[in-house]
């Protein structure tokens, strides 16, 4: 029998781990290969699936989390296919031994759950907050609900010109009203909608043409109703080699965006009464300054650019600069958190992998059915359809060592009902997808009487309660049907 033919009569049997997009993109890839009977099982350290679409896009970009209705739609109504297990974390729950044991294939889809630091003197003041928990927090991210941010504060720095940096701003300058129309975490909205913050700068160390950010959300700063995105005279500046390749357009076209915002849509000087959001280039911070235990500024070096063989790099003057502010935000990139068991590479920041095929060492041999995608894979970077051809890829690999014999056989598969029994010794209370669908209904319901998408669940216990008190009361609706249907007779 040639090894196609024996892998069509078998099911094949992978563990995701990971419910973000880079999973689902990775479970929809699986499931519409016509050529495998695929089983998935997908764990997530959470109750709810899809990870930074629920935890990280901003509330106010409610159309981007359209997205989920895809993932919904992929593996809604294929029971025998593809079940969920929420609340189940790798490496507390299970770890990597016990999913090597039960399926032939597991594909870590585990984003990049930590932050960047700046790693400069000043950094463990009050007020000097991750960006990431500042975004979790005002997303209901169950890790981040008891989190406190003091937003009394008249002026606050935001280290970092990505598109998470744009978030930031952009929250702490919508209204009370339109706060109130977003699925903003309850415990955010107050606070949130009522911050004291006059003044943001946000800070990058290079120039208009080498941020992060994209030009659409960057457009979004210069159309806030109760904000000004200001661009000092000197930041305008423009180095000559960059001012020539722009004009001869051949700069790349999002940067050529960035700069043309950059210099038309932002004001010299914000209209009185509204917030300012402060753009500044070329600085590097290099101390928090604080008094008793709290940031009371930020110190900046200033760079400058500077031609290096044909090319316009960034280079420290010795000029220094205080910024004096209330709070800083820092938001300079996500780090993956290593899994043990699993392959990890500081300095890369990433699970060395060969096309989503994991390695042992970049370069070296493969783990033999362990594979990745999404962030985890190729760092955190790009956005959500990014990880859709990444999954594409990942897929391709795994199925190409289905077929031809390369995954290895799970020892401990007998009947199928090995991960929940597996699950019940540990006691983990797991979530089934069709709970989810009921936490989300409730949701949704209580969102709509707001006239907000939904109103999220932010703690665990809760949400177990509240799945628990749903599955009774759908039994309770059956039996009323059913006990209907038995009196007609
Ligand atoms: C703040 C923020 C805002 C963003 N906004 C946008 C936007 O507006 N538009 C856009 O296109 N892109 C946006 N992005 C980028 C986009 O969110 C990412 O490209 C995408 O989420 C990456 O997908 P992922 O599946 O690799 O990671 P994630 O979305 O992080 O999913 C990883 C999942 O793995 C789970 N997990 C982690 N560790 C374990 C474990 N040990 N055991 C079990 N489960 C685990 C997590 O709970 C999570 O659900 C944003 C990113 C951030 C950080």
């Amino acid at each position: 029998m040639s090894e196609d033919s024996s892998r069509r009569d078998t099911p094949l049997r992978v563990a995701i781990v990971g419910a973000g997009p880079a999973g689902f993109y990775a479970a929809v890839e699986l499931l519409r290969d016509p050529r495998f009977t695929v089983k998935i099982d997908m764990f997530d350290r959470l109750p709810t699936p899809f990870g930074l679409v629920r935890h990280g896009v901003a509330p106010d970009h409610e159309k981007i989390r359209s997205v989920t209705r895809f993932y919904a739609g992929g593996v809604e109504g294929r029971t025998v296919h593809y079940r969920m297990f929420g609340n189940v974390e790798l490496g507390r729950d299970l770890d990597l031994r016990d999913l090597r044991q039960r399926y032939h294939a597991v594909i870590l889809a585990i984003g990049a759950q930590s932050d960047r630091r700046l790693d400069i003197p000043g950094e463990e003041l009050r007020g000097v907050h991750p960006a990431s928990a500042f975004v979790a927090w005002y997303n209901g991210h169950p890790d981040f609900a008891d989190a406190r941010f003091d937003l009394s504060v008249d002026k606050v720095v935001v280290v970092g010109h990505g598109n998470v940096a744009l978030d930031v701003c952009r929250m702490l300058c919508r209204t009370p009203e339109e706060l109130g129309r977003t699925d903003t975490a309850d415990h955010a909205l107050p606070g949130l909608g009522s911050n004291c913050v006059r003044e943001i700068v946000l800070l990058g160390r290079s120039g208009p043409a080498q941020a992060a950010y994209t030009p659409q959300e960057f457009k979004e700063l210069t159309e806030l109703s109760e904000a000004d995105l200001v661009v000092s005279d000197e930041d305008r500046e423009i180095h000559p080699i960059t001012r020539k390749a722009w004009e001869a357009e051949e700069l790349d076209p999002l940067r050529a965006k960035n700069l043309q915002i950059a210099l038309d849509s932002a004001r010299r000087e914000a209209r009185p009464g509204k917030k300012t959001i402060r753009l500044r280039f070329h600085c590097t911070p290099i101390e928090i300054l604080g008094q008793q235990d709290r940031v009371v500024g930020l110190r900046v070096r200033r760079n400058r650019q500077v031609e290096r063989d044909g090319a316009v790099v960034i280079e420290p003057t010795d000029q220094i600069e205080d910024i004096e502010c209330g709070a800083i935000f820092r938001s300079i990139g996500y780090r993956i958190a290593p899994i043990e068991g699993v392959p990890f590479e500081l300095d890369k920041n990433q699970i060395p992998n060969d096309k989503g095929q994991v390695l042992i060492t970049s370069g070296g041999p493969p783990v033999p059915g362990m594979f990745v995608t999404g962030w985890a894979k190729r760092g955190p970077s790009g956005i959500i359809g990014t990880n859709k051809p990444d999954a594409l890829e990942t897929v391709t690999q795994l199925l190409d060592a289905w077929q031809a014999g390369a995954l290895p056989e799970p020892a401990a598969v007998v009947s199928g009902g090995e991960i929940e029994a597996l699950l019940d010794r540990n006691g983990v209370q797991y979530v089934t997808y069709s709970d989810w669908k009921l936490l989300d209904q409730l949701e949704v319901q209580s969102g709509q009487a707001e006239g907000r998408p939904r109103r999220k669940f932010t703690d665990v216990p809760t949400m177990l309660r509240a799945i628990g008190d749903a599955r009774l009361s759908t039994i309770r609706d059956q039996q009323i049907v059913s006990t209907a249907g038995q009196g007609k007779g």
